[in-house]
């Protein structure tokens, strides 16, 4: 089994380590945060002192990083992991970055010798921690191979976007549906709220008709509705607001270098940017309900 470097040790990467580790990989790991840190030491990690300690003896180093910056910053340049892996690591990036960088830094990596996928996930924090998140991998089909044990470790669903830069491209089409999907959903919920509705009748309504969707059936944005929700723990933990922010920027960016129309999704990022300037974006995605009614 290849040793693992697990860097971003967050909401998301924490426990993915920890299922790595559950399945028998050797996994060592490195974040900024020691909170972080010794949450997957505690799940049987090794605890390195620095990125470049934690890739020492890796065959696979993981990436779970908030923005393209921190993928670029870990990975290029003079003090970056590219100047010092063995050639033939190979390089997985799950964090959802721009589709540009992500190509970047795979030139970066071909450069060095080095086998590099850019494999942003989707299926949230109960996905990560469940060991059920869907792979958007971009990339050769020969490196997804090799990757194909350690992302079973972590997923289930595993797809193959493309090129280099693909899986990024697939993921911020679908994120940009997800932030219209739950500001539609919040609207909605809150209309009938205003109109006298109990918010969880009403969505076992849609959830069984032609409104249904992801939000309704699984991560609803209303507090108290479902059970194991951000929503019904004051919007902690789960997929930041301000994520969703950077992922409808990364959409409208995309659209801008296409020219593809994406009216609803400048909407959201409207919706979101709002949002996050009114002190929340550290609160979960489905937070965008309180732009529509009080929740509190
Ligand atoms: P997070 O902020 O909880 O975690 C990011 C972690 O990276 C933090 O612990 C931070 O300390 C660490 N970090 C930052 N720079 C670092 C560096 N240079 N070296 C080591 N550690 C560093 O974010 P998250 O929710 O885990 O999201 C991570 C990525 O996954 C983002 O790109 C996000 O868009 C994507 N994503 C998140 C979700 C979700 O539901 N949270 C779902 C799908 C995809």
């Amino acid at each position: 089994m290849e040793n693992i470097a697990f860097i971003g040790l967050g909401n998301m990467g924490g426990p993915m380590a920890v299922n790595l580790l559950n399945k028998g990989f050797k996994v060592s790991a490195f974040d900024l945060s020691a909170d972080a840190l010794a949450k997957v030491a505690a799940a049987g990690g090794r605890a390195a002192s620095s990125a470049a300690d934690a890739a020492k003896d890796a065959h696979v180093v993981i990436s779970m990083l908030p923005a393209g910056k921190h993928v670029a910053g870990l990975y290029l340049g003079d003090y970056g992991l590219f100047a010092r892996l063995p050639k033939g690591t190979l390089v997985i990036d799950c964090s959802t970055i721009d589709a540009g960088t992500a190509r970047k830094v795979a030139e970066g990596a071909q450069e060095k010798g080095l086998s590099m996928l850019d494999a942003p996930v989707s299926g949230g924090t109960a996905g990560a921690t469940a060991g059920t998140l869907t792979f958007i991998v971009g990339g050769a089909a020969e490196d997804l191979a090799r990757a194909r044990p350690a992302l079973e470790a972590m997923g289930k669903n595993i797809f193959h976007a493309g090129g280099a830069g693909a899986g990024q491209t697939a993921k911020i089409c679908n994120n940009m549906l997800l932030g219209i999907l739950m500001a539609g959903t919040a609207e909605a919920l809150a209309l009938g709220v205003k109109n006298g509705l109990d918010p969880k009748v009403l969505s076992e309504i849609i959830s069984k008709s032609s409104g249904r969707n992801w939000a309704t059936e699984l991560y609803n944005p209303w507090p108290g509705v479902m059970d194991n929700t951000p929503a019904s723990r004051g919007y902690a933990g789960g997929f930041m607001s301000e994520l969703m922010l950077k992922d409808l920027g990364l959409a409208e960016e995309t659209a801008l270098q296409s020219h593809a129309a994406n009216p609803l999704g400048a909407l959201a990022r409207n919706l979101y940017e709002e949002h996050v300037h009114q002190g929340n974006g550290k609160l979960d995605f489905s937070s965008i309900v309180k732009h529509f009614h009080s929740v509190d």
